[in-house]
């Protein structure tokens, strides 16, 4: 019998209707004959709610260990719940924290990496029929500490136990039915995807685009996994993401990101202290993601010193073929209107750092040049 593995996120599971409309989903699945392994996220902003309490005790520097203990919580109660929803409707079901699924991290609290994943409970369950519900976003150091694997971390654990349990199927489920040109909620004329490479997906997810998580796409690359992206409530084709078949230019969509932090210099330890790591060089400058950073204002004070600006956002183009000739590099210079602070020019991507607030506008003109008008 085949493995399916289902992610809902957030949004997915908000509230207590939407957790049933979720135990349906999964009971169905169920019905079908696969055996079933399902990663949820918090409901709604639980997460954003933890870290807004946790801003508040320390100062607006939380202790990152005491951290993750929080966040966890978040993605434990979804888990219990399903799993109790799931009974109600007289489907066997049991929900593990990461740790009791086996996921073993680094010890990089606030955005750790998975090392290795050692199914053996949710084996045993899912060979005893029972639907398995893993709290995504978590698992355990060999040190024993919990971890969380940065923002969006769900995407992550269901792509890695696809892997683990060498699932048929990895469907990512969430309130949008798939991957856009561009994020929905900034562009207004944006199309669906219907299959993009992990190639061009990894791009986009660290452009900005935090419709799947790039950690997740890499993984996925790395294993050869086919993700599904759709949505949770409205059935449709959704995208695909999969091995790469050679296409001559072809362009993904257009990501934005704001939360980053430019700086010159500044060593890797004291990033690294802060959950913060860089992405990328430009030169010799570096792109931090801010995103899985909870104390900014004590990583600005040990950043003191160097040169730092954190008024700019990244805005970027990716397609295959794209960093190839400078045809595309010129039309986004001309449609962006305004002279970007730096240019990046790379095979699938070409970006540009903008002022922050001009960021938005960046990204409508780049659609409208390079996905609406052609
Ligand atoms: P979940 O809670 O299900 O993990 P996320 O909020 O993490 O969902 O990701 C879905 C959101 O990603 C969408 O609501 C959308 O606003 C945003 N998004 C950003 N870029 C894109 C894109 N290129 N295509 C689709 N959605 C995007
Ligand atoms: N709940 C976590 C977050 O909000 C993980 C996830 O949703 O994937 O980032
Ligand atoms: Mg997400």
């Amino acid at each position: 019998m085949g493995v399916i593995v289902q992610k809902y996120g957030g949004s997915s599971v908000a509230d207590v209707e939407k957790i049933q409309r979720v135990a349906e989903r999964v009971a169905a699945s169920r019905a079908k004959g696969s055996q079933v392994c399902v990663v949820v996220s918090a409901m709604g902003d639980t997460t954003d709610e933890l870290l807004a309490l946790a801003q508040k005790v320390s100062a607006g520097n939380p202790h990152r260990r005491e951290l993750d203990m929080l966040l966890t919580a978040g993605e434990r109660i979804s888990m219990a719940l399903l799993g109790m929803a799931l009974h109600a409707r007289g489907v066997e079901a049991v929900s593990f924290t990461g740790s009791q699924s086996g996921i073993i991290t680094d010890g990089a609290h606030t955005n750790a990496r998975i090392l290795e994943v050692r199914p053996v409970r949710i084996h045993e369950a899912l060979e005893k029929g029972k639907v398995v519900i893993v709290a995504g976003y978590q698992g355990v150091s060999r040190e024993k500490e919990i971890t969380t694997l940065g923002r969006g971390g769900s995407d992550t654990t269901a792509v890695a136990l696809a892997a683990a349990l060498d699932a048929d199927v990895c469907e990512i489920c969430s309130d949008v039915d798939g991957v856009y040109t561009a994020d929905p909620r900034i562009v207004s004329g944006t199309r669906r995807l219907a299959e993009l490479s992990h190639e061009e997906m990894q791009e986009l997810a660290l452009a900005g685009a935090k419709v799947l998580n790039a950690q997740a796409v890499e993984f996925a690359r790395d294993r050869g996994i086919t993700i599904h992206a759709r949505s949770t409530f409205v059935s449709g084709p959704g995208t695909l993401i999969k091995k790469s078949e050679g296409r001559e230019l072809r362009i993904s969509g257009v990501a934005l990101d704001s939360e980053i932090l430019v700086v010159r210099g500044a060593p890797l330890e004291v990033l690294q202290k802060h959950g913060a790591w860089p992405r990328e060089a430009w030169d010799d400058r570096a792109i931090v993601s801010l995103e899985n950073v909870h104390g900014l204002a004590a990583l600005l004070a040990d950043l003191r010193g160097y040169e730092v600006s954190n008024d700019l956002a990244q805005v970027s183009v990716v397609g295959a073929g794209i960093g190839a000739s400078k045809e595309p590099l010129d039309r986004a210079l001309e449609a962006l209107e305004i002279q970007p602070r730096s240019t990046l020019v790379a095979p699938l991507r070409i970006a540009f750092l903008v002022p922050r607030d001009a960021a938005r506008d960046c990204v409508r003109r780049l659609h409208a040049e390079f996905i609406e008008r052609s």
